[in-house]
């Protein structure tokens, strides 16, 4: 007997596919129009969250253009110890001391990946001598 398949579910497509343009432009009126597509959008949260977090300031995403967002995650900004640039406060991880971490989240990702690859061989060697003694165990 051949087996059956449930159909694929139904993903729910955002409605800024349907025109992109729009949701890139500098023309107000079409500013206008995204934003009122946004409003209605399933997505909007994890949409606004994305584009904070990966720092897009181009377009509008979650219902807000670039400044809006950068308004709104602001409330302040330091000046960050990696790259030395002043960056709103959003762009900071919180952390108990002084309530900010030093370096911007941008600075952090490529201080942990350059911390993780200087790592990478004593890991490797590590893994390699558990391994040996593995199988001389099993020996
Ligand atoms: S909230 Fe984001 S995903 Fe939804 S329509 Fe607006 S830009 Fe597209
Ligand atoms: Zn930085």
């Amino acid at each position: 007997m051949t087996p059956t398949y449930p159909a694929p579910a139904q993903r729910p497509v955002n409605p800024c596919r349907r025109d992109p343009d729009l949701f890139f432009s500098d023309d107000p009126d079409d500013i206008e129009a995204a934003k009122n597509i946004c409003g209605g959008c399933p997505s909007r949260l994890a949409c606004l969250t994305y584009a904070n977090d990966h720092e897009l300031y181009h377009g509008v995403w979650g219902g807000l253009t670039g400044d809006e967002r950068l308004h709104q995650i602001s409330g302040g900004s330091k000046q960050c110890h990696g790259c030395q640039m002043v960056r709103p406060l959003g762009l900071f991880h919180r952390n108990a001391r002084d309530g900010y971490s030093s370096q911007c989240k941008t600075c952090e990702k490529r201080r942990d990946a350059e911390r993780n690859a200087l790592r990478k061989p004593q890991l490797d060697a590590y893994k390699r001598a558990a391994r040996q003694r593995k199988r001389e165990a099993a020996a």
